[in-house]
């Protein structure tokens, strides 16, 4: 792997990702708006560039991991962001989850500057980003995605191009309509069986293999009934990624009823302070509708 990467975004996912292109022998270079979270990577052999268009200015590949839509447009579009120091030829690949249609108009300013684009949202959680297992949707050009698939190799496992610039966002937003219209499902079930006074592990244990079976059942309803809240992926960034959905709904026309649902479920939890929970904690929702609440006596 000849070409030198840089990497923008060292929050969770993003440390487990840089580390696992490093361990692949990666040229790398790293940038993160609070210098101190790059420590780690640089002790283990990264270099430092003190501002992301230095970054880009050293770089041919530059990959950016950070929040949301505004927080990409600030390091690609920003002062002395990407932008300011990119060169003919280079390929910027986002990873971060954003708005597809924000990744249109990036890739359309980045290629007034002779540069490429790959919209790559990610997939596993802050666990497949450390053992390097992401599933990775990729929008783009075919020759840039064979051009960055030796990186996406050493992080991730499921790597699928999509379609064209914005797709891998899109197909990302699919995922989160799947994950949270199953959470609903599975915290409505909960609910029911504790108001029904059914032994809520027995109840799992009879409905998980059957037609009804799910991964956020078998490994989210476990966590519901014993009120385990810890995050894999809190409520406000599951709240950003529907946020997501419903606007790019809006631009298509196309009703998302579950996801609205969900989406205004989710803000009374955040409006009582639960943003950093576990997206699972949704079924507290419903516990404060019914009165019932999932686990007691377990
Ligand atoms: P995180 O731990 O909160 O880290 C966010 C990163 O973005 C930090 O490096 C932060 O810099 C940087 N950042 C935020 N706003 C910025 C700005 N305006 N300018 C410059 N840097 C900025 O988030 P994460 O969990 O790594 O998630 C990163 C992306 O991956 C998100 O889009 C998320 O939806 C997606 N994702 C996350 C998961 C998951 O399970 N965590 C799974 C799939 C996808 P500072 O260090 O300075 O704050």
């Amino acid at each position: 792997m000849s070409e030198k990467v840089g990497f923008i975004g060292l929050g969770i996912m993003g440390q487990g990702m840089t580390h696992n292109l490093l361990k692949a022998g990666v040229d790398l270079t790293v940038w993160n708006r609070t210098r101190s979270k790059a420590e780690s990577i640089v002790t283990a052999g990264a270099q430092w560039a003190d501002t992301p268009a230095a970054l880009a200015h050293q770089c041919d590949i530059i990959i950016t991991c950070v929040s949301d839509t505004p927080d990409v447009e600030a390091v690609i579009l920003g002062e002395d962001g990407v932008l300011a120091g990119i060169k003919a030829g280079a390929l910027v690949i986002d990873m971060s989850t954003i708005s597809p249609h924000a990744t249109r108009e990036i890739a359309a300013k980045l290629a007034e500057k002779g540069a490429h684009m790959l919209d790559a949202p990610i997939s596993g959680g802050s666990e497949g980003a450390a053992k390097g297992t992401l599933s990775i949707m990729v929008g783009g050009d075919v020759v840039q995605f064979d051009r960055a698939m030796p990186f996406f190799q050493a992080m991730g496992k499921a790597i699928t191009h999509v379609g064209e610039q914005g797709a891998g966002q899109m197909v990302k937003l699919v995922n989160q309509v799947l994950v949270v219209i199953t959470g609903l499902a599975v915290s409505e079930a909960m609910v029911f069986a504790q108001a029904g006074s059914l032994d809520l592990e027995k109840t799992l244990a009879a409905v998980s293999q059957g037609a009804a079976g799910s991964w956020m059942l078998s490994n989210r309803g476990p966590q519901m009934i014993q009120r385990d809240w810890r995050p894999g992926f809190t409520i406000d960034l599951q709240q950003k990624d529907l946020r997501l959905v419903l606007e790019a709904a809006d631009q298509m026309g196309v009703p998302a009823l579950g996801t609205s649902l969900v989406f205004n479920l989710y803000r009374t939890l955040q409006q009582q302070g639960l943003g950093s929970e576990g997206n699972h904690a949704l079924v507290k929702a419903l516990e404060h509708l019914s009165g019932f609440r999932v686990g007691d006596g377990v």
